[in-house]
């Protein structure tokens, strides 16, 4: 026998068991996300590969080694998407959604990085990712972090915490990255490979590495803030402010850093410490540069993205009660006109009771088998119709999970019945 196919590593199935838990999350930080004026856009899975070399830059870990590119048909290299920011940045570009007016926007889906698979680290992911554009801040950079608090509150997590910083402008930082360079090439031996290639094209980046052997050269770099311009400084200070008038603790961490030239002043993270090595759920920052250096009109910009198999890890972690899809009602059907009823009862059921899960037995079988395939199915009732009951216009009800006894109701009455028991509306 032919060996069965499997999954492609890293990117995993979810299935229908856990599927309730991702309509949940992705139901709160859409609706977030939607209380504070923010708005949907759908955008592409594919790109144009230079999209994300220009937009994240050649020198980074996504596009020297992480990036699924591909030559179509026409010879034209395109690429999965490894993050959503590019391709969001690229439509408002393309439908003039930038220019003298601001914009709120969210977005969904998979992202596609070619790292190696751990907890918390995949090939296919799933980011919800905000910006906004047009506004220079800090009170714009404020409701972001605003939003990402609420999101939390709205899962009931509370371990998460928020890291700080601010990046400056790209003259300021011109200043730190010649005081970096000169620490580095000072301890040139201890950097990895990958650290003394970018020590002239991406020294930032060298601080975000993740090789824990880098870590003692890491602590002992000079710090931005030190760097600081006196606008971005107050820039700064207004966003503190802003945060401790909601009650927002916050730690600000000066090896904050993304290292790339359009980023500029507000930098964060949300992190906790039951993930293990994937702690960050969210990161964001302000991307005031790249609007014009993808060649449009210099626009303000900032946004954040989180990782939801991350959410949903750490959901777990913390045994938040989630919402199960589970049936509340089968139908257990019996003798021919108890069928032909049964499959129209079932669906006038539906439709006068809002959010009502009513699974329907097919494909016959003893009413012993029937119960049970209904106690398999979760549901907490089961509802009989037999050609008795049909030819009465009645209903058998029993109780699957809870005591009590077997009644009989009319058919006609059924629907205001469940509503009481399972506090759904009834429409009439
Ligand atoms: P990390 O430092 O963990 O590699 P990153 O800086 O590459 O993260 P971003 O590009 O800022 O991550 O993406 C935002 C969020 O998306 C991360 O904080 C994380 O929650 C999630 N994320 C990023 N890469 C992955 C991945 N390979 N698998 C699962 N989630 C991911
Ligand atoms: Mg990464």
């Amino acid at each position: 026998m032919a060996k069965t196919i499997q999954a492609v590593r890293g990117m995993n199935d979810i299935l229908p068991d856990q599927t309730a838990a991702w309509q949940h999350l992705e139901a709160v930080l859409r609706d977030v996300a939607q209380a504070y004026g923010y708005r949907e856009i759908r955008l592409p899975i594919i790109e144009k590969t230079e999209l994300f070399k220009r937009s994240i830059g050649e020198v980074t870990d996504i596009v020297e080694k992480e990036m699924y590119t591909f030559d179509d048909r026409n010879g034209e290299s395109l690429t999965l998407r490894p993050e959503g920011t590019a391709g969001c940045v690229r439509a408002c570009m393309e439908h003039g959604m930038l220019h003298n007016q601001v914009q709120r926007l969210w977005y969904t889906g998979p992202m596609f990085r070619h790292e190696r698979p751990q907890q918390g680290r995949y090939r296919q992911f799933y980011q919800v990712g905000v910006e906004a554009f047009g506004m220079e801040g800090p009170d714009i950079d404020a409701e972001l972090i605003f939003m990402t608090a609420r999101m939390w509150r709205s899962l009931g997590l509370n371990d998460l915490t928020l890291q700080i910083n601010s990046l400056g402008t790209t003259a300021a930082r011109a200043g730190y990255k010649t005081a970096l360079v000169e620490y580095l090439r000072g301890c040139f031996g201890e950097l990895d490979a990958d650290s003394q290639r970018r020590i002239d094209s991406n020294p930032m980046r060298i601080l975000d590495s993740k090789n824990p052997a880098m870590a003692a050269v890491i602590n002992g770099a000079p710090v931005l803030p030190d760097y600081l311009d006196d606008e971005s400084r107050v820039h700064f200070g207004a966003l503190c402010a802003f945060l401790d008038d909601a009650g927002i603790v916050y730690e600000v961490n000066p090896r904050l850093v993304r290292g790339l030239d359009y980023y500029s002043r507000t930098v964060f993270e949300w992190v906790t410490g039951k993930l293990g090595a994937q702690g960050t759920v969210c990161a964001g920052g302000r991307f005031d540069g790249l609007v014009e250096y993808l060649g449009g009109r210099a626009t303000p910009a900032i946004g954040f993205a989180l990782g939801l198999e991350r959410l949903i890890a750490l959901l777990q972690a913390n045994a938040v009660e989630l919402p199960a899809h589970t049936p509340h009602v089968y139908l257990v059907l019996g003798g021919t006109q108890g069928v032909r009823r049964g499959m129209v009862f079932a669906g006038e059921l539906r439709a006068m009771l809002t959010g009502l899960r009513l699974e329907t037995n097919c494909g016959n079988g003893s009413f012993k088998s029937q119960f049970k395939r209904a106690d398999r199915s979760g549901a907490a009732i089961a509802l009989v119709i037999g050609d008795d009951e049909a030819a009465q216009g009645q209903v058998t009800l029993k109780p699957l999970r809870s005591e009590g006894d077997q009644q009989v109701l009319a058919q006609q009455d059924i629907a205001s019945h469940l509503g009481e028991r399972l506090g759904l509306q009834l429409n009439r």
